[in-house]
């Protein structure tokens, strides 16, 4: 038999990444969409523009793994909620495999990058590990006793929306929390502290970007932050910090062996890392505290890809 090849669609809250994926996670044909619009089935289609995109290059998958940003129920396969995408009470599997006429898997997208940061990535080798992917907000996947540890219902570990703020801002999307991890430590986050950091500080780089009208956002921030801008600097510096005490309680409740930080805004690398690391030092229990090993993810943001085809390739290798 010829090599399988499946397909991987790790979607964000703002963007989507597809690609066809061999047995040896090799991934060729990638294909990039942000969401275009805010309706159910706008969103449902551009899901299947994407897989038919990839088709068309790579006629010859045998299934789609999909990670979406969303409560999943594991066993049916339906998406519960959704803070980022009109993906509440979605048939999401069965909906998917009638329209591509393919086997569906579908995951949580934080559960899909643990997935594979466990099985060949940062967590390789741990039993009790913890994925947390910053991008538009916070996805994140526990990986306790060796298992994916998904809740009552599939619906669980969303460390994202963790409180570590009681009288915080308003949560992002439509969480109805306060003061959650995520509006303070996601990449979004980063583009909001940026903004104000720019205005607060015209005359630098960061301050020129926006007053030549440019988008103050996580990546550029980033960008300059690494170019060595202090305001930016002072950003990541910052956010680093509050995702720092969000791992505190991370530490605390879990114990795991290894943080994997994932998701887009992992470009930052140690200039979010580091304060980060400095904070779990200073507040975490010990001995918790000092045997966990915080990293960013091996795959950077494609672990989420990379899993949901695993998933795909799990759910071939079930009914073979
Ligand atoms: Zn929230």
């Amino acid at each position: 038999m010829p090599p399988r090849r499946v397909i991987g669609i790790d979607a964000g809250g703002t963007k989507l990444l597809g690609g066809v994926v061999d047995e040896g996670l090799v991934v060729h044909h990638r294909v990039r969409r942000t969401w275009r619009g805010s309706d159910r089935a706008e969103t449902l289609d551009i899901f299947v523009e994407a897989v038919d995109e990839i088709r068309a290059a790579a006629p010859d998958v045998h299934a789609v793994g999909f990670g979406i940003p969303a409560l999943v129920e594991w066993e049916t396969g339906v998406s519960r909620w959704s803070t980022h995408l009109p993906l509440a009470d979605v048939r999401f599997r069965d909906v998917m495999s009638e329209r591509l006429g393919l086997p569906v898997v579908v995951d949580n997208d934080a559960n899909a990058a643990l997935l594979a940061e466990a099985r060949l990535g940062a967590a390789r080798d741990s039993s009790h590990a913890v994925l947390v992917a910053l991008g538009t907000g916070i996805g994140s996947g526990l990986l306790l006793d060796g298992r994916i540890y998904r809740g009552s219902r599939g619906l669980g570990a969303e460390i994202g929306h963790m409180v570590v703020d009681l009288h915080g801002p308003d949560c992002q999307g439509d969480c109805p929390g306060r003061g959650c991890l995520e509006v303070l430590a996601s990449g979004s986050a980063i583009g909001r502290e940026g903004l104000e950091a720019a205005r607060l500080a015209p005359s630098s780089v960061l301050g020129r970007r926006l007053a030549e009208g440019r988008e103050i956002t996580g990546a550029i921030v980033t960008e300059l932050a690494h170019s060595g801008d202090e305001p930016a600097r002072a950003v990541l510096s910052s956010i680093g910090r509050s995702l720092g005490y969000g791992l505190v309680s991370v530490v605390n409740v879990f114990n795991p062996e290894v943080i994997v930080i994932g998701g887009g805004a992992i470009a930052a690398g140690e200039l979010l890392l580091a304060p980060a690391r400095s904070v779990v030092e200073e507040r975490a229990l010990p001995p918790a505290r000092d045997g966990v090993r915080i990293v960013p993810a091996h795959f950077g943001d494609e672990s989420g890809m990379l899993g949901a085809a695993l998933l795909a390739f799990d759910s071939l290798a079930a009914v073979s």
